[in-house]
């Protein structure tokens, strides 16, 4: 049904299947913590890619996750965001899966390649989005800002923006300067949710075989975060993390092994939601 030219299969774009199909699997459990019923077909069109040993426990963060931003996302609409930003969407099928107010305008941004894998697969399914959904194709290190204002985004509007699974691909100077542009897009009351990994736990002898996967397909992690709280506050946003083993418990599951701290140690995989407070500070 795709043709080669629309495959997300090189690149940092192949992330996208991987985390689709953890998706595709919690939808298939009984006690699922999300459903997402697109996963599986985004992911059957291209193929299942073979997740290995540590693969395997990622895709419980990955579960984890996807609820958590699920429920930020939840919050942030009902909260007055009436705009989300979905900032390198991938196969990220919120659009059509979550409860939307009436009136959310939702914008997904990411590579010309992965979206029109995506919208193939997704018009052949006849999806239907739950809000007024806008696909914004476009590199995001470099001119996103215009495309997005372009294809109707309205910086005057309380907006909640979603980072998830992108910020290790981007170096530290590409980040702040995403981070930058998205607080300078962000009305009073807006908000963000993100993920990003410390150093530490990109050096977890379990993580080689992936860091090893990832560099075979071209999408090496380049940059960690030590401070997300310091580091948002220093972009004009309150942040809190919210850590693995709280989630856990929340939603009765296991405490996904590389996010452990008793097995781990200092390793983080934070996840991170935060209030717009004002402008970035200038350094
Ligand atoms: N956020 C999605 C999710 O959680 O399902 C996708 C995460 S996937 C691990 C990483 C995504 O980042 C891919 O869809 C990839 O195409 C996108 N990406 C990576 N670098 C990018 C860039 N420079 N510009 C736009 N998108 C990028």
């Amino acid at each position: 049904m795709t043709t080669q030219a629309t495959r997300p299969t090189t690149g940092v774009s192949r992330t996208a299947v991987i985390i689709a199909q953890a998706r595709a699997r919690e939808h298939a459990r009984p006690d699922r913590l999300f459903t997402d019923p697109l996963a599986e077909p985004l992911v059957e069109a291209v193929g299942w890619i073979p997740v290995q040993a540590a693969g395997r426990m990622n895709e419980e963060h990955f579960v984890l996750r996807t609820r958590f931003f699920d429920d930020c996302l939840r919050d942030a609409a009902g909260a007055g965001c009436t705009q989300v930003a979905v900032v390198a969407a991938g196969l990220d099928t919120r659009a059509f899966r979550l409860d939307w107010p009436d009136g959310t305008r939702l914008f997904e941004i990411d590579l010309p390649g992965l979206m029109a894998y995506k919208e193939a697969v997704l018009g052949v399914q006849g999806a239907r989005p739950a809000c007024d959904r806008t696909v914004v194709t476009a590199d995001l290190r470099d001119d996103w800002p215009d495309r997005l204002t372009a294809a109707g985004f309205d910086p005057g509007r309380p907006t909640v923006w979603l980072i998830e699974g992108l910020m290790m691909y981007l170096t530290e100077d590409d980040n702040d300067r995403l981070l930058g542009r998205i607080g300078a897009l962000s009305a009073p009351g807006s908000r963000l949710a993100l993920e990003h990994v410390n150093r530490a736990y990109t050096e977890l002898p379990d993580m080689r075989a992936v860091h090893e996967r990832l560099r075979r397909v071209g999408a090496s992690w380049v940059s960690t975060m030590e401070d997300p709280v310091g580091r948002l506050a220093g972009h004009g946003w309150r942040a809190a993390v919210t850590p693995q083993t709280e989630l856990a418990r929340r939603h009765g599951r296991p405490v996904p092994r590389l996010t452990d701290p008793q097995i781990v140690g200092d390793a983080r995989m934070w996840l991170v939601s935060a209030e717009r407070v004002g402008a970035e500070r200038t350094p």
